[in-house]
């Protein structure tokens, strides 16, 4: 991370706004967007969301359920304390005025559409949904945390003090003793609704963001290295169409020299997204 970084300046800021000149803007966005609200980039911006176990030992192996449920169980205390920060309520805005044909989203989280953001296309899912492996059942984390809590009494205050791990699972104690949560429709296996590191974005997901794509007149990535190839598919479709591409972001990025590339910010999210917001009026 550069130490000159500034406030946003004016010039700069009319080099972003000169993209929506060209009507709507898709928004691609990473982990660089929920940095400001405590959620710690530690994997690199926008990668895919890694698991302590594989997918394989998950659905296969009983104990790495027991160790991801007690693990999701004490770790969920954290992510409660989490919020939308500015930028993503200044990234609803923008949609809300009809600036934004919709925002691609690296991230996990669930922050867009906590902060009003309708049309989302979450590339890799969203943890705070678990899914039914059997017939595609979906509970929020919430309530089926609250179902864990019913199957295993006592388990919170036995780890209470168990340490939390920076992905917002927690190093559990007992994990023999923990009996793990079923779909309560079918009985089936549940597990988070992200796409981990080695499995495929679902193609109704990517078919959303070619549709935000194709609404849109200019791309805006925000918050992301592109490190993956998710995005940069994307990207690649956004240049086939001659579209001008800004970014913000804090760090470089896979596309930095390519020639699309209208206005590249160094920056912080938070800040550019809300004067962005600001200047268009949203
Ligand atoms: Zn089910």
């Amino acid at each position: 991370m550069p130490d000159f970084e500034t406030a946003p300046n004016e010039s700069q800021l009319d080099l972003l706004v000169d993209l929506f000149d060209h009507g709507p803007v898709a928004l691609i966005t990473g982990a660089g967007v929920s940095t400001d609200s405590g959620i710690p980039d530690y994997r690199g911006q926008g990668t895919p969301p890694r698991t302590p176990m594989s997918v394989h030992q998950f659905s296969t192996e009983h104990r790495y359920r027991q160790r991801f449920w007690g693990g999701a169980r004490i770790g969920t205390e954290h992510w409660k304390s989490i919020q939308p920060n500015d930028g993503h309520r200044a990234v609803a805005r923008l949609e809300a005025a009809g600036l934004l044909s919709g925002v691609i989203t690296q991230n996990t989280d669930g922050l867009h559409r906590r902060a009003g953001s309708k049309k989302v296309a979450e590339l890799h899912g969203n943890g705070s949904i678990m899914r039914c492996v059997e017939n595609g059942h979906r509970w929020n984390r919430e309530e089926t945390l609250a179902w864990f809590d019913v199957a295993n009494p006592g388990f919170v205050e036995k780890n209470r003090d168990a340490q939390l791990t920076p992905d917002g699972d927690a190093d559990v104690r007992d994990v023999d003793e923990v009996v793990v949560p079923i779909c309560p429709a079918c009985g089936g296996q549940l597990r988070p609704d992200v796409v981990y590191f080695g499995e495929h974005v679902p193609t109704t997901t990517f078919a959303l963001a070619e549709e935000i794509l194709a609404g849109a007149g200019a791309l805006l990535v925000a918050g992301s290295s592109l490190a993956v190839n998710t995005p940069i598919r994307v990207i690649n479709r956004a240049e086939a169409r001659d579209l001008p591409i800004g970014i913000i972001n804090r760090g470089p990025t896979a596309i930095d020299s390519r020639p699309s590339i209208a206005v590249r910010i160094e920056g912080g999210t938070t800040d550019w997204l809300g004067a962005l917001a600001g200047r268009l009026g949203a």
